[in-house]
């Protein structure tokens, strides 16, 4: 059976803390889906098809890498793309706080899925796409908080 997690975030921008994530859940996977979670009625601060198309740069050497948009309910994107397990980083205490709930109701909602958490490398733990993009808004240089491949100015 082959192992495929889901790794969803809004990724607005993707930043060299989720690259690290990615790359450190390789070797347990057999397929890693990137996963944009969207809002058809709420925009990102970048749009959604310049977010996919970075992440694709970012991964562009490696096939066990997939980039995916979807709405709705991780667990109903899980079961789509038969994916049992979901990967998330933690940062922080109030990244626990947060991941905890949101993983143990995945858990009440699809028994069969399991979220799997790494600890973020300890000099990745400020990156912040939040912080990053008040940067860009900003005119500020962003560009050592993400990966080459992601062209803030473009
Ligand atoms: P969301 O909008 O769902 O919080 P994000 O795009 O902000 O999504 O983040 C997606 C995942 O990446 C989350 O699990 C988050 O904790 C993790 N993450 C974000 N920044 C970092 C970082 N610097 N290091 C490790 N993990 C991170």
């Amino acid at each position: 059976m082959e192992k495929i997690a889901i790794f969803p975030g809004s990724f607005d921008p993707f930043t060299k803390g989720h690259e690290s994530i990615v790359n450190r859940a390789l070797p347990l996977f057999d397929k890693i889906i990137i996963a944009i979670g969207y809002n058809s009625n709420k925009d990102g601060f970048f749009p959604l098809e310049k977010r996919m198309g970075w992440i694709k740069d970012v991964f562009k050497n490696e096939p066990k890498i997939v980039v995916e948009a979807y709405q709705g309910l991780t667990v109903d994107f899980c079961n789509r793309m038969k994916a049992k397990y979901i990967l998330r980083g933690l940062r922080t205490a109030a990244d626990f706080e947060y991941e905890r709930a949101i993983a143990q109701t995945n858990k009440m909602l699809a028994k069969h899925i399991e979220s799997v958490f790494l600890l973020t490398t300890p000099e990745l733990t400020p990156i912040n796409s939040t912080i990053v993009r008040d940067i860009v808004r900003n005119g500020g240089d962003a560009s050592m908080f993400v990966p080459d491949a992601v062209d803030l100015k473009k």
